[in-house]
């Protein structure tokens, strides 16, 4: 657990221990279109019903009082953001916002061949797929569906629409990715993607997550290192930034590794996020979550929502427990909560 000291809290989206929070992760949609092993079952999840979702119009504003209390990034996420309809047409609206955040994806990639071009040309800046295997097999096994040659098209888009660096999520998993880890890093270099490992964390739906067989970050460094040098970069120190990062046989690519679990990065934590149905929560892990959406729909102008915003993250916990005897798994998976 970090060692934080409580401090008093101002105007911004400030907790106690004076983390402020910059970045807003908002989901779109809990569903998704694949079926990631440690995401989700194969029958997939019972969906949040339609008129609990966000509509377009309640999203911007939320994000825009969120903006004007000091988040200067958006993420889009899910689920699988890019199924929500109109997506281009909210992206532009982020974009519209003054002062504009900074706009950026995370996406199975499914979809984005076609997608990767419009969204950049309606303001967004960055996007980060998730391709655990290039072997093909072990994608189908992996995400239940046959769908490589789809996320392949859809990094290839993204560098092509100049979504720049296009950065790919590896969830780290024994027996899948762990001994391919090296070609996977190689497939990346290849094509320009600056490749990033996570380790697994207890957010799956089916609640199977193993502490013990997880692997870290110290495992997947001496995997990477049986094929590459890897150095330490400057970043080292990381900041607000989850993944540590090395530089590949001398650089300049690198490869980061994000160790939620065995390195947590909450005394840093600069995140806040906003489900699909309107809960704000103040961590992936929080226990409790604000409802910022029957606030909205009861007739709550922006400065009362702006000041539930401001009541949640003051509340925010030191950190997640994960390594915690104590530590309980949210009620929401990973895919309702938005990653
Ligand atoms: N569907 C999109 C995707 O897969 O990129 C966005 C949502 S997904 C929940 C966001 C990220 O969370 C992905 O990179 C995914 O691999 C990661 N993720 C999902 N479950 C996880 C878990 N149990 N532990 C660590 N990362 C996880
Ligand atoms: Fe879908 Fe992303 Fe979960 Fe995989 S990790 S099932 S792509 S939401």
């Amino acid at each position: 657990m970090p060692t934080l000291t409580p401090v008093r809290t101002g105007g911004a989206l400030v907790d106690s221990f004076g983390r402020v929070a910059t970045d807003l992760r908002v989901s779109l949609t809990d569903r998704c279109n694949l079926r990631c092993t440690y995401c989700m079952p194969a029958e997939g999840l019972s969906w949040l019903p339609q008129p609990e979702l966000l509509t377009d119009e309640e999203l911007v504003r939320l994000v825009r009082v969120a903006v004007s209390l000091g988040v200067t990034q958006v993420r889009l996420t899910g689920g699988e953001p890019l199924i929500r309809r109109g997506i281009v047409e909210l992206v532009a609206q982020f974009a519209a916002l003054d002062p504009r955040p900074q706009l950026a994806l995370t996406t199975n990639g499914l979809g984005l061949d076609k997608l990767a071009a419009p969204l950049a040309a309606a303001g967004l800046d960055r996007v980060n797929v998730s391709l655990d295997t290039v072997d093909r097999a072990a994608f189908t096994a992996l995400t239940r569906r046959d769908r490589l040659d789809d996320v392949v098209k859809g990094l290839a888009a993204a560098a092509d629409a100049g979504l720049t660096p296009v950065k790919v999520n590896a969830v780290a998993m024994r027996g899948i990715n762990v001994d391919s880890a090296p070609e996977l890093l190689q497939w990346c270099l290849e094509r320009g993607y600056e490749l990033r490992f996570i380790e697994q964390m207890p957010l799956d739906a089916q609640h199977e997550w193993d502490r013990a067989a997880m692997v870290t970050q110290a495992e997947l460094l001496e995997r990477l290192s049986s094929r590459f040098a890897l150095t330490p970069t400057a970043a080292q120190g990381r900041g607000s930034a989850p993944a540590q990062t090395w530089l590949v046989d001398g650089g300049p690519a690198v490869v980061g590794v994000i160790a939620s679990v065995s390195a947590p990065f909450c005394g840093a934590c600069d995140r806040v996020r906003l489900t699909a149905d309107g809960q704000l929560r103040s961590c992936l892990f929080a226990r409790t979550e604000d409802d910022l959406r029957t606030t909205m729909r009861a007739g709550a102008s922006d400065e009362q929502l702006g000041a539930q915003m401001v009541r949640l993250m003051a509340a925010k916990k030191a950190g997640h427990g994960i390594d915690d005897p104590t530590f309980l798994q949210p009620d929401r998976p990973m895919s309702a909560i938005g990653g």
